[in-house]
């Protein structure tokens, strides 16, 4: 027998604190770049948890964080999970409706908020019935805010000591809180046990995952507020690695700046900030040394073909897809070239590439028809995937929808894929995104990937639109490459994809259009696509 010991967020942060006491967070600040290292990060995470303690959160209680990619965010990810209580991350571009219903449904004790976010909190405030105190991410003492009970961060880690005793704790504690971001409906809570994150940490930083190690730097482009920012706040501290904080309002300059003056081997965000970067390196002419950079993570939403190559060809960064979702803390799969299809032309390296790649040791995956039967890994039928495993929850955090998703077991995802004998996942859609045409499916996905490999292409979304006849029909929405707005026209964006499907999966037309909308995770917001077109009459 082996000892009884719970898997806990504090041995995370122990062996960084200890065998990597030098190792840097490094933060992208308005003036300039604040670092520290993982000893001092200790101490003030250390301060916070007695400063909270202080504050009456107890054992269970929900601390709200409402910040951007920072040092004191990263703080919060530790603080709250050591003394027991829950780090519940708020997304700050949520409408105000959902972050009052958020922070309410929480019933967040504290909240601490970077000071620019405040005038976001302010109207909201008397609205919010649990919260006792906002801190303020700064170190102004007197931080000028109409916020009820509001205290200065720095002025309470100043008053704190930096001994903290952890409370005895068992490993299916809470220890972390995250809500989708919900394109339909109320944004539902999800609940990371010490145990899942422990254990999620542990699968990233396998060889085959995105194997995280001391040798790296990281750096989240995905915001601490999406998705247990994928894991990069643990697993980055797990094995001492150093961490790139890229700070308020990132853009692709800054983005690429950072990459370069840090030495950043490893990052990850959503397509969409990673076609940004290539779009600002293309129209400002500018190059930058990326030969530090090991991966670029994309997830999210599906990432084209054309973007990886693109990344390939144009910067000699290997821009890896993986998928996942807040429901699972959140990775799920991640694409690998295994040994045997090393060999594969070029072409097809590069499709299989494009497929979400394969499901993460420790996870378990079924692919299922409507009727809920098994469906053969033949890389042909698709069906909705189903996950299970010790990161993926159980349930929605008290929410009644629970029912409609965990079902006998499973985690129903809702994405339509197929996958192939070698297990690699192709995603397909959504279900709510898929177009039915006539009684068939069509992917908005694979119509999207296509057209954007045009090389005037900038942003492609395909959207369903009413048709009398077959029921639904897809609409191109596409945004063209700034030189190519006045002469890229219907014809050539039909011509590019005519031969690359069958003619009753061809878009009924295309628009053009300046941007496509995005959700509050930088994803295509294409319910609002779907709003603007519903009276939309071809030709
Ligand atoms: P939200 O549902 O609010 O967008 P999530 O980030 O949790 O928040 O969304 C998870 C969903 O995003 C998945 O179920 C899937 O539909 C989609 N997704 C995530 N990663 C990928 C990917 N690599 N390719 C295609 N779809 C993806």
């Amino acid at each position: 027998m082996t000892m009884h010991y719970p898997l806990l967020v504090s041995n995370i942060l122990n062996r960084a604190r200890t065998a990597f006491a030098d190792k840097e967070i490094i933060t992208r600040t308005e003036d300039g770049t604040h670092r520290y290292t993982y000893k001092d990060m200790g101490a003030r995470v250390n301060r916070l948890a007695n400063a909270l303690s202080a504050l009456g959160v107890k054992k269970g209680d929900r601390v709200g964080t409402f910040g951007w990619n920072t040092y004191r965010h990263l703080e919060a990810y530790f603080a709250s999970p050591i003394m027991g209580a829950v780090n519940h991350t708020i997304n700050i571009r949520l409408f105000p409706d959902d972050l009052v219903y958020i922070i309410n449904h929480a019933e967040d004790k504290v909240v601490l908020v970077d000071p620019d976010l405040v005038p976001i909190l302010e109207p909201l405030a008397p609205q919010m019935e649990s919260v006792e105190h906002f801190i303020i991410m700064s170190d102004d003492p007197e931080p000028a805010t109409t916020l009820p009970g509001a205290l200065c961060y720095e002025t309470l880690l100043a008053q704190a000591s930096d001994e903290f005793t952890q409370p005895e704790m068992d490993e299916y504690d809470p220890a972390g809180l995250c809500y989708t971001s919900a394109t339909t409906g109320r944004p539902k809570g999800v609940t990371y046990t010490h145990r899942a994150l422990y254990l999620h940490s542990m699968a990233e930083c396998m060889a085959d995952t995105s194997a995280f190690s001391e040798r790296d730097t990281t750096m989240a482009m995905v915001p601490m507020f999406h998705a247990n920012c994928w894991g990069f706040p643990y697993s980055s501290t797990m094995v001492g690695a150093n961490q790139v904080m890229p700070g308020v309002r990132p853009d692709p300059q800054a983005i690429c700046e950072l990459f370069e003056e840090h030495k950043v081997t490893l990052t990850a965000g959503v397509p969409t900030i990673w076609v940004g970067v290539l779009d600002y390196l293309d129209r400002s002419g500018k190059t930058y040394d990326f030969s530090s950079l090991r991966a670029v993570i994309s997830g999210g939403s599906a990432v084209p073909v054309s973007v990886i190559r693109a990344y390939k060809e144009k910067l000699g960064v290997d821009l890896v897809h993986a998928y996942g979702m807040t429901e699972a803390t959140p990775i799920v799969t991640y694409n690998r070239v295994k040994t045997h299809l090393e060999g594969l032309p070029e072409d097809e390296k590069y499709e299989l590439a494009g497929s979400q790649g394969l499901v993460v040791a420790g996870l378990e995956m079924r692919l299922v028809d409507e009727n809920g039967e098994d469906l053969p890994w033949d890389g042909e039928q698709r069906g909705e995937l189903l996950f299970r495993g010790p990161w993926v929850a159980r349930e929605y955090y008290n929410d009644e929808r629970t029912a409609e998703t965990y079902i006998d077991g499973w985690y129903h995802s809702g994405d339509i894929a197929s996958v192939n004998p070698d297990g690699y996942i192709q995603i397909g859609d959504r279900v709510k995104d898929m177009v039915k045409s006539g009684g068939e499916w069509i992917s908005s996905v694979d119509l999207e990937t296509a057209i954007i490999a045009h090389p005037d292409v900038l942003e492609a979304a395909v959207i369903a639109i009413p048709h009398p006849t077959w029921v639904e029909r897809p609409l191109a929405c596409v945004v063209p490459r700034e030189d190519a707005r006045d002469s890229l026209d219907r014809a050539q964006v039909m011509d590019f994809i005519r031969d690359k499907f069958a003619r009753w999966w061809l878009p009924d037309d295309v628009v053009f259009i300046d941007e496509i909308p995005k959700t509050s995770v930088g994803k295509f917001d294409k319910k609002v696509l779907r709003d603007r077109y519903q009276d939309y009459v071809v030709g």
